[in-house]
């Protein structure tokens, strides 16, 4: 057995960790500074005699702060020490599931108890090599001989060796067609989205790919037709090796047969089979480039951008640096990842990003916001995607699913402009 294994065992042999006080009793003005940078404006977490620190903040009061000794014998503490020895060195948060008991009130001084649950790996993932870490968190209050259980957590992050994940491909790196006379009526037309095929003015013959006369009459005359933009598949093959630029491998070229009787070659989605009918459709790339690209027949469309239904109104939530640094700081969480942008792109991000402490706040405060203030989160499940970063815009939307014996279950999810940030469900009981 490796060493790294022997260790992670003996982590979870040791079961549930002795229960550890956060440096601070829950308090107003950190509840203020956290509502403030998370832009919740719910007046239960105003000051005053009624105060509550928000169920997103659980976490908060035990997080270990910026200078702070880990406490020996942290499960989670530990098995990152463990992995950061054998070359695990870069951490990214994936799962958060918690539940709430009650709200936490000023003066209470929450514990938290952890235990390793699981270490699963080593897994090739888009960022690295890397190992899946689950946590199993409570938080408790009251006497020691008689915990009150507050809120529970499930946490998993990923634990990965930089610099070993998929290398990013630019799109705008793709091979450029070269424009001329000839062929330039076909380029204005993918940008368009029309598929255009080239027409002899004289015999009518349809050709492609374009040229300055006509194969059949030899005629100079051109004009160009608009395709239906459908056709089958005459022939594909799977390009493995080696790199293309722009594109990712392995990339499926097909020679279609379009219905007007022309064949043009174009990337296919992967899986297709020769006959098989396919429809184009229009990638574009940027304000110079729209290549025709196809799919199978009636296959969900890429290019189009698609409307998600949404039961809630949908939010959109500028991200800015500012809401990045203060949002991490107001939920102590010091990685520097989230705050200082040189050594988070030396860890191989493009920029500082949000922290899962502060997604989870945004969830909640986009259910509450809508719902009511007096609408009392249960519980909170997230799944973290792409790294909300800096300039981009975090688009809330949310589906109600169920309302069962006055629980209400509400899918929330949160796209950048790389794709979904945030899959989240929520448990809650509306006022
Ligand atoms: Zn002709």
């Amino acid at each position: 057995m490796s060493d790294l294994q022997e260790r992670i065992e003996a982590i979870t042999a040791r079961g549930d960790s002795l229960p550890r006080e956060g440096p601070d009793p829950v308090n107003e003005p950190m509840i203020r500074h956290w509502a403030e940078a998370i832009g919740d404006a719910n007046p239960r977490w105003r000051p005053g005699p009624d105060c509550e620190a928000p169920p997103a903040m659980a976490q908060v009061w035990t997080m270990p702060g910026l200078n702070a000794e880990r406490p020996p014998g942290e499960p989670l503490w530990d098995t990152m020490v463990a992995l950061d020895e054998a070359g695990y060195t870069s951490v990214l948060g994936t799962n958060c599931d918690q539940t709430y008991a009650r709200a936490l009130r000023p003066g209470e001084r929450p514990r938290i108890s952890s235990r390793l649950e699981s270490v699963v790996g080593p897994k090739a993932t888009a960022v690295g090599e890397g190992y899946f870490v689950t946590t199993r968190n409570s938080w408790f209050v009251g006497p020691t001989d008689a915990p009150e259980e507050v809120a529970t957590m499930t946490f998993r992050v990923l634990k990965f060796i930089p610099g070993t994940g998929r290398p990013t491909v630019d799109r705008t790196e793709v091979v450029r067609p070269l424009v001329n006379r000839d062929s330039a009526f076909f380029w204005e037309g993918t940008a368009a989205h029309e598929l255009r095929i080239q027409t002899c003015n004289v015999c009518g013959e349809l050709r492609h790919p374009p040229g300055p006369v006509c194969p059949s009459c030899h005629a100079m005359e051109r004009g160009h037709v608009v395709a239906s933009g459908r056709g089958r598949v005459h022939s594909h093959l799977v390009h493995h090796a080696p790199a293309v630029p722009g594109k990712e491998l392995p990339l499926t070229l097909a020679l279609v047969e379009l219905e007007e009787g022309v064949r043009m070659v174009g990337a296919v989605s992967d899986g297709v089979e020769i006959g098989d009918p396919v429809e184009v459709w229009f990638d574009r790339i940027d304000d110079d480039l729209t290549l025709a690209q196809w799919r199978p027949l009636g296959a969900p469309a890429q290019d189009a951008p698609q409307e998600v239904a949404s039961d809630l109104p949908v939010w959109e939530l500028a991200i800015t640096p500012t809401l990045v640094v203060s949002t991490a700081l107001a939920t102590r969480d010091f990685q520097d990842v989230h705050h200082d942008r040189d050594l988070a792109q030396s860890r191989g991000s493009e920029d500082i990003f949000l922290n899962i402490l502060t997604t989870t706040g945004l969830v909640q405060r986009y259910v509450t916001d809508w719902a009511g203030p007096r609408t009392q989160v249960l519980s909170c499940a997230l799944r973290l995607g792409a790294a909300a970063h800096p300039y981009d815009t975090l688009r809330f939307t949310g589906v109600i699913v169920s309302e069962t014996d006055g629980v209400t279950t509400i899918d929330v999810t949160g796209r950048v402009s790389r794709g979904t940030h945030v899959d989240a469900r929520l448990e809650v009981r509306l006022p």
